[in-house]
């Protein structure tokens, strides 16, 4: 199996999650945690720099100018990913 078929096959299962990518890739020990997320993210599933769950990528964009890239709401609200 290639990280692509796996994050298409995984991504439903691990969005609104904080599971770690480690329990698949025991299971699939050719594909490397990198192209893992790559694949991930070219499904729409990026993970949460602050508290590691998965979300919609979209859902991770800033809304202001001063906020980074890669947090979730509640991150933001907490203080984590603003500049
Ligand atoms: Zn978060």
């Amino acid at each position: 199996m290639t990280a692509k078929e796996l994050a298409a096959k995984i991504a439903g299962q691990i969005q609104g999650t904080c599971k770690s990518l480690v329990y698949y890739l025991d299971e699939h020990p050719e594909i490397d945690m990198d192209d893992l997320e790559d694949a991930l993210l070219d499904e729409g599933i990026e993970k949460c720099k602050g508290c590691g769950w998965w979300f919609e990528v979209c859902e991770l964009c800033p809304l202001g100018d001063d906020d980074e890239p890669g947090y979730c709401d509640q991150c933001r609200e907490d203080g984590r990913g603003k500049a």
